[in-house]
């Protein structure tokens, strides 16, 4: 579903990503752990078309990011190219940014309806289902201030969910949670994962990395160090850095 080659990306003389390579498979989840600063958000944001690599090769589902190929010849994707593709990517952050001014129903009808051009009724619909599948389903009519962190937090996994994406990335979705809100996010995710979806977490919860990861890549000043079984690299790890750092959040 994600194959990186060589993945690069700088900014300006900073260079964040200094060659990853990886492969995550569909139907996979992919944990993706690694110190503050080692370019774990920005690797996403390459995956999502919000950042461009500046060399290297990154596919989703087999095709080139922010390339479309002809022939021989790549042509890179224009902005409705590239709004199109983003559509099949749903990604959850960690503030979870909904409309403040719409109640949870309305923020996980907007894309569906407004992108896709999908009927109202259809939307509503789905996102009915999809907020009763994240446990919200008494909670539709209300507005983000309304709820908690952690529903909020939910709401947005329904939105991303609502466009029916093949892949979902998660960037700390639950680091900026009260400790006591963090369960239920990581239930929905894990409901999700059993359900086949394909998804890369970033995430320092370790528990979650080993219960519910197929495989863990633990990234340090853009590299990857190590990867593997989420028991062989959580548990017993080869590398100092991996070590280290693993002292520190476990
Ligand atoms: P992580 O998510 O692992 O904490 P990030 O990908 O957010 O790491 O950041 C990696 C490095 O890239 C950091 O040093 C950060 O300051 C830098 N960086 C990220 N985005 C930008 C940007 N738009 N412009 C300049 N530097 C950036
Ligand atoms: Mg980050």
């Amino acid at each position: 579903m994600v194959k990186a080659e060589g993945v690069h990306k700088s900014f300006g003389p900073v260079q964040v990503l200094k060659g990853i390579d990886l492969e995550v498979a569909p139907r996979e989840v992919f944990c993706l752990i690694g110190p503050s600063g080692s370019g774990k958000s920005t690797f996403l944001r390459c995956i999502n078309h919000l950042e461009k690599v500046n060399s290297g090769r990154l596919y989703v589902d087999g095709e080139l990011v922010g390339y479309r190929q002809k022939g021989d010849k790549l042509y890179e994707l224009k902005d409705r190219e590239v709004a199109e593709k983003r559509r099949d990517i749903g990604m959850v952050f960690q503030r979870f940014n909904l409309f403040p001014h719409m109640t949870a129903l309305e923020n996980v009808i907007e894309a569906p309806v407004q992108v896709k051009g999908e009927s109202k009724a259809v939307a509503r619909e789905r996102a009915l289902k999809l907020l009763d599948r994240v446990g919200l389903a008494d909670k539709a009519a209300n507005y983000p201030s309304q709820l908690s962190g952690g529903q909020q937090q939910r709401v947005a996994i329904a939105r991303a969910l609502a466009m029916e994406p093949k892949l979902m990335l998660f960037d700390e979705p639950t680091s900026a949670l009260d400790p006591e809100l963090v369960g239920d996010v990581l239930d929905v995710m894990r409901g999700l994962a059993e359900d086949g979806m394909t998804m890369i977490v970033v995430t320092h919860e370790m528990g979650f990395a080993r219960e519910v990861g197929d495989s863990v890549v633990f990234m340090d000043d853009g590299v990857v160090v190590e990867s593997g079984h989420p028991r062989e690299v959580l548990t017993n790890p080869r590398h100092e850095r991996t070590k280290s750092f693993l002292s520190k959040v476990l």
